[in-house]
C-alpha cells in the first residue's frame, strides 16, 4: 500500500468536495431532468461520489462509495426477494463476444478473456461492426451476485476467478468513451455502463455508441442525486426516467442499477426491484474519483489491484485518467488469472431470490 487510506481520508473529503467538478459532476446538466425537484438541495458537492461529507451517507454496506476501506466488507443488509423482470428480452447487442452464429450454443466464452487475449486481439475488431445488429441469442446464465454484491459462478461450469467492470456517470465524452470502449474490444471483455438520465439526454449518440459496441447499460439515476434523501415519489422518477429514456435510445431497459454516492435504503431497493432491476454498489472501488488518483492512470490500476478479489465488482468512471489505464489494467488482470464476467451473463432473477 503506497497511501493510507484512513490517513488520508479527511483529506479526501476535504479535496474531494473542491474538485468534485472532476469526477462526476452534473454541472448544469442537472436541471435537464424529468424534475428539478430535487436539484435545489443537491447542491454541486452531492454530484461527486467522492464527497461522504456532504452527502452523509452512512452504513450502507459495503459499496459505500464514500467508504472503501469497508468496501471489501460483507453484510450490506441487503434484502432483496424476487422481482419479475420486466426486461428480460435482453437480446442483441450484448452478445456480441460470443461467436457469431453460434446461437444457442454457451456464452460461457465470452465470460473470461484469461489466456486467451492475445488470440483475440486479432480479430477483436472484426465482428465489432455488427454487434449491434444481429439478435443474438441469450447467452446462458453463469453468475449470480451476492449480498456483498460480488459475483461467483452458479455452477463449476464458469471460473470463479473472475470481475465485473462498471463504469459510472456517463456518457460524458465521445474521446473518453471511445478509448474504453476500445480498450474492452481489445481485451474482448464486456461491462456495465451506468448512466445517468441527463447526461443521455445529452448525449443520446453516444448510449447509442455503448450500446452498438456491444456493451451493457445500467440506471445510475436521472441526476445523481442523493436518493435517500429524496420521497418516494422523486426516487421512482429518478429511476424510472433513465429505463424510458435507454429503452427509447436503444429499445432496451437497463437490468442493472447502482445508486449515486451507493446511497440505498428500503425505498430505492424497492423501487429497483419493482422495475426488474438487479441493485448493486460495488466490492472494489478504483478510486478513480479522488484527487489522489486525477490524472493518474497508474494510481487507478493499483488501487484496484489493492483491492482485487474473485468476483469483484470493480467501480470506475468516465474519466480520462481512467480511460488512460484501462488497457494496462486489463492486461495486468488476465496476467492474474482474471477473466471478466459478461454483464449478459449475470443472472438477474435468480440474484434477486
Ligand atoms: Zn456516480
Amino acid at each position: 500500500m503506497r497511501w493510507n487510506w484512513k490517513k488520508t481520508a479527511p483529506l479526501l473529503v476535504a479535496l474531494s468536495m473542491a474538485v468534485s467538478a472532476g469526477a462526476c459532476s452534473s454541472g448544469s446538466g442537472n436541471g435537464s431532468g424529468p424534475t428539478s425537484a430535487a436539484q435545489g438541495g443537491s447542491g454541486e458537492s452531492a454530484a461527486n461520489e467522492s464527497s461522504p461529507a456532504a452527502t452523509g451517507n452512512a452504513g450502507d454496506g459495503p459499496g459505500q462509495e464514500q467508504n472503501h476501506e469497508q468496501s471489501g466488507n460483507a453484510g450490506s443488509g441487503q434484502q432483496q426477494e424476487e422481482a419479475s423482470n420486466g426486461s428480460a428480452g435482453k437480446t442483441g447487442s450484448t452478445s456480441s463476444t460470443v461467436t457469431s452464429g453460434s446461437s444457442g450454443t454457451k456464452g460461457a466464452q465470452a465470460t473470461t478473456a484469461t489466456g486467451t487475449s492475445g488470440a483475440d486481439k486479432g480479430t477483436s475488431g472484426t465482428g465489432k461492426g455488427a454487434s449491434g445488429a444481429g439478435a443474438a441469442a441469450e447467452k446462458k446464465l453463469l453468475y449470480k451476485m451476492t449480498p456483498s454484491y460480488r459475483f461467483k459462478p452458479i455452477n463449476d461450469e464458469a471460473p470463479s476467478k473472475v470481475v465485473l467492470l462498471t463504469f459510472d456517470d456517463g456518457p460524458k465524452q465521445k474521446e473518453e468513451l471511445t478509448k474504453i470502449l476500445d480498450a474492452l474490444d481489445k481485451h474482448n471483455a464486456k461491462a456495465i455502463f451506468f448512466v445517468n438520465g441527463y447526461r443521455v439526454k445529452q448525449n443520446p449518440d453516444l448510449l447509442t455508441l455503448i450500446d452498438e459496441r456491444g456493451q451493457t447499460i445500467g440506471n445510475h439515476s436521472w441526476d445523481h442525486i442523493d436518493l435517500k434523501k429524496e420521497t418516494e415519489q422523486e426516487v421512482q422518477k429518478q429511476i424510472s426516467g433513465v429505463q424510458q429514456i435507454v429503452k427509447q435510445t436503444t429499445g432496451r431497459s437497463p437490468q442493472f442499477f447502482r445508486p449515486p454516492f451507493g446511497a440505498g435504503g428500503d425505498t430505492v431497493k424497492a423501487i429497483v426491484k419493482k422495475e426488474g432491476m438487479l441493485f448493486m454498489t460495488w466490492s472494489d472501488g478504483s478510486l478513480d474519483w479522488t484527487e489522489e488518483s486525477k490524472n493518474k492512470p497508474d494510481a487507478v490500476i493499483r488501487n484496484v489491484l489493492d483491492q482485487l478479489h474473485p468476483g469483484a465488482n470493480i467501480l470506475m468512471h468516465e474519466l480520462p485518467w481512467t480511460a488512460d489505464a484501462l488497457d494496462e489494467l486489463l492486461t495486468k488482470l488476465e496476467a492474474k488469472g482474471y477473466g471478466f464476467i459478461d454483464p449478459a451473463t449475470i443472472d438477474v432473477k435468480g440474484s434477486l431470490s
